[in-house]
């Protein structure tokens, strides 16, 4: 097979970026230099271009299987694909929820006959879950595992529900830190991450009220129950040395819990979500509920911190929780309409103007693929453009902007909260192991995608 160059672009390398030619041979990164061109390969010139490591969105749901009207594998990897996200990992509250081996494995099975990117597996933890299922989910290759805290469990629908009715015989109580207490060992022993759903059910449940404004949205969810969660949960994770993970952190008061945890040496990283770098609680004029999420969009002071704890780096991780809806179902009222946004296919283009916005363009790739690959166990072959490493590549057209809304959208659900924000960049083209997945404004016909396995859990196995 005729290697490919890469040839004159501008190249995020874990250096810094330099103008390189990028070799790639059997789907591989084999050479990043100056002068790769030339030597009897197919050479596509790239000149003005930025090249960057594809995204790794740690944080996405496909519906799949469970809701296909909502989503599924195909069109959530064809968003991902034209963003130049080139691994998801999916969280596990399909259904069935991902709470054992053999549910994994089919989820892994559908996954490959529908991805256009490579794709990771979030496992469940559910209050009854044993050791025995965590250690079979982590055989099966799960990233890592995900506890909701404050949400149930259905038995018969076998489905992670947010409800607070407990006096429904069909719903099991959520995950709580007993949960995360009873299991921090074998998680421990397994040498995955623990990701939390941070919103302090105790809280919740005392300010909940029906949503007849965005203001009661922001008392009926305030900062402190994100805050209470991230101390309660690393107070566990410290004790029993496990590796915390802070899903959609959204307030100023959540960071901080979590920069305090971090001061004393808890092993954590924190994610935020592009709708909490761009939104205000002003925008629900403009979006309604398109913009309607837990936790939820706050105020100019969060969306500072958060953008003041990115830039510091306390920050490490952006991700989407790209969690689509039918029109129908979001154009119920605000008590009415689910929470959840798509917005996998604008993770890369808004960090990018982010970056920029907050005075360096590189830092982007650092937020989307380097601290999203450590998190996910691939450190030894994504989210980085150097020899040996996966061909993801992103070739990102500098001089073209991009203003996001529904026409460019190819999730299923086509409007995002992030509707009407403008990049000063475009996505040009898309590698996934050399592959082409996205070029010309076209989705690539190949259904490539290959479930990932964090090498973490194969040393651990071994
Ligand atoms: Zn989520």
């Amino acid at each position: 097979m005729t290697d490919t160059v890469l040839a004159g672009g501008m190249v995020f390398t874990p250096d810094g970026p330099r103008e390189a030619d990028v070799r790639v041979a059997d789907g591989v990164i084999t050479e990043v230099e100056r002068s790769a061109a030339g030597r009897g390969a197919r050479v596509i010139d790239v000149s003005g271009m930025y090249v960057l490591p594809g995204a790794i969105d740690v944080h996405v749901h496909s519906r799949d299987p469970g809701f296909p009207d909502k989503e599924d594998f195909g069109t959530l990897t064809s968003a991902a694909a034209a963003g130049g996200v080139t691994t998801v990992i999916d969280m596990p509250n399909t259904v069935p929820a991902v709470d054992a081996a053999g549910v994994l494995e089919a989820k892994a099975a559908l996954a490959h006959a529908k991805a256009r990117v490579d794709f990771g597996l979030w496992a469940l933890i559910r209050s009854s879950s044993t050791p025995e299922q965590l250690a079979g989910l982590a055989a099966a290759g799960a990233t890592g595992f995900k506890a909701y805290l404050g949400y149930a469990y259905s038995r018969s629908r076998k489905q992670v529900l947010y409800s607070v009715d407990l006096g429904n015989q069909d719903l099991e109580a959520p995950p709580d830190y007993g949960t995360l207490a009873r299991l921090a060992p074998v998680i421990a022993e397994l040498g995955l991450p623990l990701a939390i759903h941070a919103e302090d059910p105790g809280i919740l449940k005392t300010f909940r009220r029906p949503y007849e404004t965005y203001a009661d949205v922001l008392a009926g969810q305030p900062p402190e129950a994100e805050a209470v969660a991230i101390s309660a949960a690393a107070a566990v994770a410290r004790q029993h040395g496990i590796h915390l993970h802070i899903a959609h952190l959204s307030s100023a008061a959540g960071l901080f819990a979590a920069e305090e945890a971090l001061a004393v040496g808890t092993a954590m990283t924190l994610e935020t979500c592009p709708q909490f770098l761009w939104l205000t609680e002003d925008d629900y004029v403009r979006l309604g509920t398109w913009m309607k999420m837990n936790p939820p969009v706050r105020t100019l002071g969060d969306r500072s911190a958060l953008r003041d704890g990115l830039r510091r780096g306390a920050i490490g991780i952006v991700a989407t929780d790209h969690a689509p809806h039918t029109d129908a179902e979001k154009g119920r009222d605000l008590e009415h309409a689910p929470p959840g946004s798509p917005g996998v296919q604008t993770l890369y283009l808004s960090s990018l103007e982010l970056a920029r916005d907050l005075g360096d363009v590189w830092m982007a790739p650092r937020w989307v693929c380097e601290a999203p690959a450590a998190l996910a166990g691939l450190t030894e072959s994504k989210g980085r453009i150097a020899a040996g490493f996966d061909a993801d590549v992103v070739v990102v057209d500098p001089a073209r902007s991009t203003t996001f809304g529904p026409r460019m959208m190819r999730s299923r659900q086509r409007h995002g909260a992030l509707n009407g924000l403008k990049s000063s960049f475009a996505i040009d083209s898309v590698y996934v192991r050399g592959i082409p997945v996205f070029s010309g404004g076209r989705i690539g016909s190949r259904v490539t995608g290959r479930m990932v396995r964090p090498s973490r859990a194969v040393r651990a196995a071994t």
